[in-house]
């Protein structure tokens, strides 16, 4: 990943956060809280925990975002997210694998992008909702700190 990448990426809110086969939503299990996993069939949204087989399932329309929240749930079951910590005093999580590493990629080139057209790609992309302490490259070892350790977790 480099910053080519991000100048062409179209990574929104939505498809990040969606699940897929590979990169299920992490989240603790609402009963044993162990790491748990939703996932996407068809239309129905999936909850499955290996550790305790606890499961739960529901149409995958109804989704509610939380992204303004400290810490904000699947969007399907209200479960918390495994991929959560604090962070240089907030609240860093992702929903997924994928997630995690965008925020990675992200944080990472932040120095390089100075000169990138913000209009090509900035507006629509997930980049620009990200929060500013997040963006801060005061904070930018930290974050990758903290990325790293959660990357453990998965
Ligand atoms: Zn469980």
């Amino acid at each position: 990943m480099n910053e080519q990448w991000f100048q062409e990426s179209e990574e929104s809110r939505l498809s990040i956060s969606t699940p897929t086969k590979d990169d299920p939503t992490l989240i603790f299990c609402p009963k044993c809280r162990l790491k748990a996993v939703v996932t996407l069939h068809n239309d129905q949204a999936r909850l499955s925990c290996p550790s305790c087989c606890y499961n739960q399932a529901k149409l995958a329309e109804h989704r509610k975002f939380y992204w303004g929240a400290e810490n904000p749930t699947d969007s399907y079951f209200g479960a918390n997210l495994w991929l959560q910590t604090d962070c240089a005093g907030e609240s860093l999580w992702a929903f997924n694998k994928r997630h995690l590493e965008y925020l990675e990629d992200f944080v990472s080139a932040k120095h390089r992008q100075r000169n990138l057209n913000v209009d090509t790609w900035m507006n629509s992309s997930l980049a620009s909702r990200l929060p500013k302490w997040l963006k801060a490259a005061k904070n930018r070892e930290q974050v990758l700190k903290v990325i790293a350790v959660l990357k453990n977790k998965i």
